[in-house]
């Protein structure tokens, strides 16, 4: 065919098939990139449409395109959709009989398919039938899992490895929302598609207003935050299976229905739950991040992180979930330093551990930050953004800066007079003047310090004193119960009259809800 042959018949089987008139930016230079049989390596955010990029090419081809996916329970609504769509495609894993299986060979014997999915695993099971003769294409969906630089390494990926050896004149293209150039590059040296052709989508969001706040009386704010969004679909993303189904309850408490979801539910009670999120009959799920990996729904209006995530990548994939239909929608991310230290812990003893940690910590930078958090989210993707953004919390309430001696004086005091040995919580307290049983039973109100900070918030304690650690004035020690910890550099302000420039807590005014937070 001519090229303006195949142009057209892509825009027609494009609407046809999928009922869209356009193009994505970038989706017709894969797709004809796909079909002029070369690989390739496509890097798009979540949402950005990377399906169509390997579906509508299987159209033009005569064999089969086999679709790696590491997510079994997606398969069958990916395949039911583009069955739906009237195009022939099946999947093929562990969960299925022996007969399916076979039926489903057969169908590739006799070209009766365009669409295979398949997870690694089952990949040995199809060894006779993976020969150029049957597969036309090859597509890795998810491909960061193969990389272990990626953020969801999966070990059944590195197998995918010899796929290009036995298919060497089958296109690949493989495809990830996951952008960091050194996992970019890793992803093609394990799928031998080195020389492939690169594709990637810029990774801003406009669309997404970009919040942190610190993460003191979560519950309470994110009851006030949900009031505020009364109607609309949001995910809240939680680290542990448990706190995803405390969470749903105390919101039920207060008058907000909301579902739990995580893995340690059965197949069934996963897919109810996630069913009725898409089709809108529940409007909140309070998930561990095992949720939405391939959830379609285009009008989720905020995504909340209840706890701080491992990495930006799983970040920017999660907030990437909100906000598809390219309207106005939220991600909130509470910054807790608890939850820091829990994912320390969590790192601590792996094989990559520094790895993990460095990671960690350009999360803990973009949550600390004290400039357009867009600018830092898409530098990291190596994006360079010319202008603030205008829709993020520093953007809009720009960080005021002030002579913050005399607090960093009064925390590093406390720190002292404390003895190195308690962590932030206890050192607000005793600034604080509480009267808490922890305070008292240690004895910490005869102290000189205690009380000299009642004037100043809670959390704004807690923001200032991370402002402190960050400038070096003084440090958690992770392995000693994370007691806060003077520096070689808290001596020049309690001894040397060294100046600290601060900048002021922001508050995000909470528009007033008549109930009580229960
Ligand atoms: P990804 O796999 O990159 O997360 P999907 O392939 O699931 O994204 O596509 C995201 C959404 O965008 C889907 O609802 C899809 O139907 C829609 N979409 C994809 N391409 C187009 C297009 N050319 N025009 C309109 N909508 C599109
Ligand atoms: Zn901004």
């Amino acid at each position: 065919m001519q090229t303006t042959e195949v142009q057209e018949q892509l825009f027609s089987n494009l609407k046809t098939y999928f009922g869209y008139d356009s193009f994505r930016a970038q989706q017709q230079a894969i797709i004809e990139t796909v079909l002029s049989k070369k690989d390739c390596l496509v890097i798009m955010p979540t949402g950005g449409g990377k399906s169509i990029c390997f579906q509508l090419p299987a159209l033009s081809f005569e064999g089969v395109t086999l679709v790696i996916s590491p997510l079994i329970a997606l398969m069958k609504d990916q395949v039911d959709g583009l069955n739906a769509n009237g195009i022939t495609a099946s999947y093929f894993n562990s969960s299925q009989s022996a007969s399916e299986q076979h039926d489903i060979i057969e169908r590739v014997i006799s070209a009766d398919l365009k669409l295979l999915y398949v997870a690694p695993e089952s990949l040995a099971a199809l060894q006779n039938i993976i020969t150029e003769k049957y597969i036309s294409c090859v597509a890795i969906d998810e491909a960061h899992c193969i990389s272990s630089w990626g953020h969801d390494f999966r070990p059944s990926y590195q197998q995918l490895g010899f796929l290009k050896s036995t298919l060497p004149n089958t296109p690949f293209i493989a495809l990830t929302a996951t952008a960091d150039k050194a996992t970019r590059s890793d992803i093609a040296k394990q799928l031998r598609i080195e020389h492939a052709q690169q594709f990637i989508s810029s990774f801003d969001r406009q669309n997404i207003e970009l919040e942190v706040r610190p993460a003191d009386n979560r519950i309470s704010q994110i009851v006030k935050f949900i009031k505020r969004n009364q109607g609309q679909s949001g995910i809240v993303y939680c680290l542990s299976r448990k706190t995803t189904e405390q969470l749903a309850k105390k919101l039920k408490t207060n008058g907000i229905s909301a579902k739990a979801y995580h893995a340690g539910l059965s197949f069934d009670e996963r897919s109810k739950v996630q069913e009725s999120f898409i089709f809108d009959r529940t409007q909140i799920v309070c998930a561990t991040v095992a949720f939405g990996m391939g959830i379609d729904k285009s009008n989720v209006r905020w995504v909340v992180h209840y706890n701080m995530p491992k990495n930006i990548e799983g970040y920017y994939q999660e907030i990437g979930r909100a906000g598809r239909d390219g309207l106005k929608s939220h991600a909130l991310l509470f910054h807790s330093y608890a939850d820091v230290i829990q994912l320390r812990n969590f790192a601590s003893g792996a094989s990559n551990e520094a790895f993990q940690i460095a990671k960690l910590d350009r999360m803990k930078q973009f949550s600390e930050s004290t400039t357009c958090r867009r600018k830092i989210l898409l530098s990291y993707f190596g994006e360079l953004l010319a202008e603030n953004c205008g829709n993020c919390d520093v953007c809009k309430n720009p960080p005021q800066i002030f002579d913050g001696t005399i607090i960093a004086q009064k925390i590093l005091s406390a720190v002292y007079r404390l003895k190195e040995s308690e962590a932030i919580g206890m050192i607000i307290d005793v600034l604080r003047g509480s009267q808490n049983a922890g305070v008292l039973d240690k004895g910490y109100n005869q102290l000189k310090t205690f009380g000299i900070g009642r004037d100043i918030a809670y959390r704004d304690w807690q923001h200032l004193i991370i402002q402190l650690i960050n400038q070096g004035f003084c440090e958690i020690a992770f392995h000693q119960n994370n007691a806060l910890r003077l520096t070689e550099f808290s001596k020049k302000v309690l001894f040397e009259g060294a100046k600290v420039s601060l900048t002021k807590p922001v508050h995000i005014p909470e528009p007033k809800v008549k109930e009580r937070v229960k």
